[in-house]
């Protein structure tokens, strides 16, 4: 069953899936104080992660963010330098509604001012990007708890505390969050000590995760219409789009966007410079009566696999749900998950998902 069934399944038994429970806003009236008050660490500051630290900063909860490369936001990085507008080089739509952004800032007080363009289904940021949004709302607030540079080895969870083993040395908390690309953990960069659960290790290891890539041209006109998306076949190898990256964006320049995932992304992450630019025009004139190369400005491309702390694209949309439940599962009441591959089996690899499932675990962990 694939996650699409499994939410028609859900709307047509009338189960909903709002977030189950509430958080509030430490400070606000709650009689409900969270149990737990002992310190935790979050392992990756990309979405997920900065959703978690974010909520417990709100619950008056002691963490840290130990985050592998120099910035946050993982998959949500953008380039400012190439049009005039944000470039999404990794997550692009938003694959919900927009009242999401209210859900993930969590305190009603917070004036948002986010423009957004219908792009259907889903959404896009007009002049702005998921990075651009928590950078905006979410790490003002904990920019002080992120540090970088600090790629975790190990996490030995035996006793009472749980310890971290980094190249810079050791960290100990009472609980962890866990929220660094599944391929992290299916190359056995992190590891646990004891080791994890059977059914979640197995998990870890047989569930697909796509390689990822995205390139932006920019030309002197727009020959290519909305775009071109490709019929790949079977589905679940992968999805390839070039789509027009300008739409909606208050810009008169004609950007082209490619996003592939998965097997039909093997054509450029195996190619890099001119030959990867060339292969992309070459293609382009093949669909667009040659008309690529003649109008090419420039370009830029993002390789996903490349990225020594991303390593792919994402978790397959075709996923086993039940897989990606028992990814989502904590492990002995002290290691929590959150992130886009770590869900509770209804929907994965957004950036909401991420925020959602960082809220399921931060939920979970303060009791
Ligand atoms: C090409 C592409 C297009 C996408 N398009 C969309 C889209 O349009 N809409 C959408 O909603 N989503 C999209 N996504 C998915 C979205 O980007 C991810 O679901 C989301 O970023 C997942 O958040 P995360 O926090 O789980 O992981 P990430 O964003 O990957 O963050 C994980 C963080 O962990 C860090 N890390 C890794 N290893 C360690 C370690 N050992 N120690 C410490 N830190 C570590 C990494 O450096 C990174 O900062 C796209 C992704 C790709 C690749």
């Amino acid at each position: 069953m694939t996650r699409k069934e499994f939410i028609k399944i859900c709307s047509l038994l009338g189960i909903g899936m709002p977030l189950q429970s509430s958080l509030v806003a430490c400070g606000d009236d709650d009689s409900s104080q969270p149990k737990f008050n002992g310190k935790v660490i979050i392992v990756g500051a990309g979405p997920g992660g900065l959703s978690a630290g974010y909520l417990l900063q709100q619950q008056g909860i002691d963490f840290e963010i130990l985050e592998a490369s120099s910035v946050y936001g993982g998959r949500t990085r953008i380039n400012t330098d190439f049009a005039d507008f944000p470039i999404p080089l990794g997550a692009e739509w938003i694959e919900t509604d927009t009242g999401i952004f209210h859900e993930i800032v969590n305190d009603p007080s917070v004036q948002l001012d986010i423009d957004t363009v219908t792009d259907d289904p889903d959404h896009k940021f007009v002049n702005s990007s998921w990075f651009t949004f928590f950078e905006q709302y979410v790490v003002p607030s904990i920019s002080d708890k992120i540090i970088y540079n600090t790629a975790v080895q190990a996490i030995e969870y035996s006793g009472d505390q749980v310890i971290l083993t980094t190249h810079i040395g050791e960290r100990v908390a009472d609980r962890v969050i866990v929220s660094v690309p599944l391929k992290v953990l299916q190359d056995g960069d992190v590891s646990f000590s004891p080791s994890l659960p059977g059914d979640k290790q197995a998990a870890i290891d047989n569930t697909t995760v796509w390689e990822g890539f995205k390139a932006f041209f920019e030309f002197s006109d727009n020959f290519y219409g909305e775009g071109h998306a490709f019929t790949i076949a079977p589905e679940t190898d992968g999805q390839k789009i070039y789509y027009d990256a300008a739409l909606g964006q208050n810009t008169s320049r004609h950007i082209l966007g490619l996003f592939v995932v998965g097997k039909p992304a093997q054509d450029f992450i195996t190619r890099s410079g001119n030959e990867l630019r060339d292969f992309i025009l070459s293609e382009l004139n093949g669909l667009f009566d040659n008309q690529a190369t003649s109008n090419y400005i420039k370009h830029i491309t993002q390789n996903w696999n490349n990225e020594p702390f991303i390593k792919g694209g994402y978790m397959s949309d075709h996923a086993d749900w039940r897989q990606v439940r028992t990814l989502g599962e904590s492990v002995a009441d002290k290691v929590y998950f959150a992130g886009g591959a770590y869900t509770d089996g209804e929907d994965w690899v957004s950036v909401h998902t991420a925020a959602q499932s960082a809220r399921r675990a931060v939920i979970e962990l303060v009791g």
